[in-house]
């Protein structure tokens, strides 16, 4: 079996600060161009992550440089998109106008480094995931703030890709995958973090949801990585047409 994914939607580019991405907005086309990818989207990390997210005027400024590169590489279509973040318990997140109206595609995950909306927030989601490692009972009590969390943020925006689901935090992944299936959001095989993982497909496999594979590619080497992917994928027994992006 030789399969690959004709699309990349989870690549990252210099404008996630901090050089967390490596690549211009040119350097990442031309490399997917060499790959012979049909589509990509440049996701950089969302507003409210301090250490590594998009400045709100660089939104702006890679949306006219993806409208340049578009005319300028008509055999490939560029997305512009974001990673957007989970930034409290209630399903809050950064995905505000300026996200809506410049980003062709939406992607959010659970990262830490967010400015969370409060005090409290920021103290259950950074400081009690981190502990939950360490004890049981914590542990199932954060399984269903974070299950909750993410459950809401799915219903109140209009998110295309979750990204990485399983990973970071503790979650009831087949309550995340239901709340997919309701609001037709796309669950990503993460081809850089391990998640989702082979048993993870397995379990929201049972839901009517689909999937996607993004590179997560935070330099232009990466871009298009899938094998990771494809390997769990065919572990855990998906079905392939169930992948949006693989040919
Ligand atoms: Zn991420
Ligand atoms: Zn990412």
């Amino acid at each position: 079996m030789n399969m690959k994914t004709y699309a990349d939607y989870h690549i990252h580019s210099e404008y996630s600060r901090n050089k967390h991405g490596k690549g211009t907005l040119e350097d990442i086309t031309k490399r997917a161009v060499e790959l012979g990818l049909e589509e990509i989207a440049v996701s950089d990390h969302g507003l409210k992550h301090f250490m590594f997210g998009i400045r709100t005027k660089n939104v702006k400024k890679a949306r006219e440089e993806i409208n340049e590169l578009n005319k300028k590489y008509p055999q490939i279509k560029i997305l512009q998109g974001i990673e957007a973040n989970l930034t409290s318990m209630d399903g809050h997140s950064d995905i505000n106008e300026v996200i809506t109206k410049n980003c062709d595609i939406v992607l959010l995950g659970f990262h830490y480094g967010v400015t969370f909306r409060t005090i409290k927030d920021a103290f259950v989601l950074l400081v009690l995931n981190y502990f939950a490692k360490y004890s049981d009972k914590l542990r199932k009590k954060m399984i269903e703030i974070n299950t909750k969390a993410l459950e809401e943020v799915m219903h109140k925006y209009d998110i295309d890709v979750l990204t990485h689901p399983g990973d970071k935090i503790f979650v009831d992944i087949e309550r995340i995958a239901k709340a997919a299936e309701e609001t037709n959001t796309i669950l990503e095989i993460n081809d850089s973090h391990g998640h989702l993982n082979i048993e993870e497909i397995k379990k929201v496999s049972k839901y009517n949801v689909k999937f996607i594979i993004g590179s997560d590619a935070h330099s232009v080497e990466n871009i298009g990585n899938c094998d990771n992917s494809i390997e769990r994928a065919v572990k855990a027994g998906l079905d392939f047409k169930r992948i949006i992006n693989i040919k």
